[in-house]
């Protein structure tokens, strides 16, 4: 039984490499133990028990950009129970074209130390021909 009153599965499936390994897990006393996997998926499935993150990859709003929406991801996994604060938070992110892939857009997302990466080079539209903002 997890803290939040849900119970603990039976296993995980692993999605750190391609292999997709299916970790057993066991609880006893609050401490889990794993079968299968390596240590890597160990870890993962620990997290993913106790903490679970994901890598968070959407668009923003991008001025006078060539395009609209501008593709962005979080710099490391961001906690799953605050994805949609951070979603909310993105919703009125808005950043200037011209972007970098790779360029950091904004530092410490939610406090959380994570970052938001521009994963796609965007130029500057000439005056006239900026794109809609819409979705
Ligand atoms: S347990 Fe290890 S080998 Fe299996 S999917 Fe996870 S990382 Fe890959």
């Amino acid at each position: 039984m997890k803290e939040n009153g849900t119970l603990t599965p039976s296993e995980v499936l692993c999605i750190v490499c391609p292999l997709g390994c299916r970790i057993g897990v066991e609880e006893r006393d609050g401490k889990f133990s794993f079968r299968g996997g390596c240590a890597r998926g160990k870890s993962y499935a620990e997290q993913e028990l106790t903490h679970p993150c994901r890598i968070l990859a959407t668009t923003v709003r991008i001025r006078k950009g060539e395009i609209p929406r501008l593709p962005v991801r979080t710099s490391r996994p961001f906690p799953k129970e605050r994805i949609f604060d951070l979603m909310e938070f993105l919703r009125s992110f808005e950043v200037e074209a011209p972007v970098r892939r790779g360029e950091v857009l904004a530092r410490n997302l939610l406090g959380t130390g994570i970052d938001l990466i521009a994963t796609r080079t965007t130029h500057r539209q000439e005056r006239g021909e900026e794109g809609s903002g819409e979705v």
